[in-house]
């Protein structure tokens, strides 16, 4: 169990910096997730604090610990990867146990951890088989096992639930989170997968271009997003944009192409918004409502044309064209008789809308995150505006801690963890830059004759050929996957 903190990081490749200045100061066992497209260096900063990368500048902490210049193996980290990275001729109890072997962990300790993390995944009925005759879930629950026995401080994952069909994804996450419960350790967790960030997160590293955009409660991201890019990245779907100009005489309004939204006063003094200025006005989905339900009398109201109707069976999705672009309203099942082609009647819950600077991007409404957490790149804007006082309940994928955080499923035991001396790995570390290797060939190499590698200690086996996805597994990329 550890803190990690992340201090003024840069990652510098030549020509190409792809973390700029990273702050982040994740507790003691948090389950922090850090999200953003491809590309924007999620798996960079991950694999900064493994050591698998050279930190260009700036601090890495683990626990009290400047970790810069510590071997990757000395970290006291485990990373479980997108490829599960299975030996394919060793059973699960082999692959659960072979990394325990090398560092020469007595053989009773070593049956006990693998059993109980067997146990922990569900894994038991399978200890014997080779990773072929395994689904890709259980594979990466293998994954997840070979983690777990090495009872680190900190459990990184990179997109680990990447190669998974929806429905395991789903279950998968479940299960990690109840991992996270369980063995009450520091998580870090890659996804470019938002609603994954959402669910599982306690809170959440928004990275775009390398660069920490907001770091804060799921909660807070979706009702206060101190950017457009945080505004338009979380929530599914898509937070609305329309360009408008503050106006009116007298009452205030927002003025777009061939609408207006009235809107009180105080709006425009607290987002320090003058009349005449353009601004870009947010609104989430659900609050694009049907005029005709109840509730809804004090709203202002816009007409609006239907292009197409999505009916999700619980909610109904209707694409709207306003100001000449289209909108997506989110109404619930009564609104099932909305046509497309039809003109609507649509009100515009104004106590929850968002106000951006179209030159700065940056949130003229929104309480944002603390100041402390939030990088100079994306400062914190100013103190709430609009207060949204219902939670977006039915926007985002809420109960997201099913069970206590200090509850353990009754089926399974706790591990023992002060119980056990700390592991050290056997391979000792070359350069933490150095590229690990992806051949079969040197898969064999090293898996009989383990060698010095940067990348041994975060696994629990020990070659470099295990932690590079071997190619008779090789997943697919998650750079060919669609960032969300
Ligand atoms: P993510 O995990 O968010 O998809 P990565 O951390 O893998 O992103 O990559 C971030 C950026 O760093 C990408 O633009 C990638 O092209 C770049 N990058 C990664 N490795 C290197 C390298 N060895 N040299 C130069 N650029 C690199
Ligand atoms: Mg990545």
């Amino acid at each position: 169990m550890a803190s990690v903190t992340y201090e003024h990081v840069y990652k510098r490749y030549p020509g190409n910096t792809v973390i700029t200045d990273m702050n982040a100061q994740i507790k003691d066992k948090e389950f922090v997730v850090l999200v953003g497209p491809s590309g924007s260096g999620k798996s960079t900063a991950l694999r900064m604090l493994a050591g698998l990368e050279e930190i260009s500048d700036g601090m890495v902490r683990i626990g009290d610990r400047v970790v810069n210049d510590v071997a990757p193996k000395d970290r006291d980290i485990a990373m479980v990867f997108q490829s599960y990275a299975l030996y394919p001729h060793m059973s699960v109890y082999d692959n659960l146990s072979f990394g325990l072997k090398l560092r020469k962990t007595p053989k009773g300790e070593i049956d006990k951890r693998v059993r109980e993390a067997a146990q922990i995944l569900g894994l038991e009925p399978f200890l014997d088989r080779k990773p072929k005759a395994l689904s890709g879930g259980q594979r990466q629950r293998v994954a997840l096992g070979r983690a777990i026995v090495r009872q680190p401080k900190v459990f990184l994952m990179d997109e680990p639930l990447s190669n998974l069909d929806a429905k395991l994804r789903v279950q998968t996450r479940v299960q990690i989170l109840k991992l996270h419960q369980r063995l009450q350790t520091t998580f870090i967790y890659v996804t470019h997968d938002q609603v994954e960030a959402m669910t599982m997160g306690e809170r959440i590293v928004v990275l775009d271009n390398g660069i920490v955009q907001q770091f804060d409660s799921p909660q807070t991201l979706y009702e206060h997003p101190v950017n457009l890019f945080v505004a338009g990245f979380i929530g599914s779907p898509a937070m609305n944009f329309l360009n408008v100009k503050v106006g009116g005489d007298g009452q205030t309004q927002l003025q777009g192409e061939g609408f207006q939204v009235p809107v009180e006063e105080r709006v425009l003094s607290e987002a320090g918004a003058e009349r005449g200025q353009d601004v870009i006005m947010g609104i989430r989905p659900e609050d694009l409502k049907d005029v005709r339900f109840p509730g809804r009398e004090g709203l202002p109201k816009v007409s609006a044309k239907v292009e197409v109707v999505e009916s999700m069976g619980s909610e109904i999705f209707v694409y709207i064209v306003l100001g000449g672009k289209t909108l997506t309203a989110r109404m619930d099942p009564r609104s099932h008789d909305i046509q497309p082609g039809q003109s609507i009647q649509v009100a515009v819950d104004t106590h929850h809308l968002h106000l951006f600077d179209p030159k700065t991007e940056k949130a003229l409404v929104s309480r944002g995150a603390p100041a402390a957490a939030v990088p100079a790149v994306a400062e914190a804007p100013a103190p709430a505006r609009l207060s949204r006082e219902a939670a977006a309940v039915s926007a985002m994928p809420l109960p997201r801690r099913c069970w206590p955080r200090a509850a353990a499923s009754p089926s399974a035991p706790a591990i023992k963890r002060g119980s056990m001396p700390p592991l050290r790995a056997s391979a000792t570390t070359s350069s933490p830059s150095r590229p690990m290797s992806a051949n079969p060939a040197t898969l064999k190499t090293s898996f009989r004759r383990p060698r010095r590698t940067s990348a041994g200690s975060i696994f629990s086996c020990t070659t470099p050929a295990a932690a590079a996805a071997p190619g008779w597994m090789r997943p697919t990329s998650s750079s060919t996957r669609p960032s969300s």
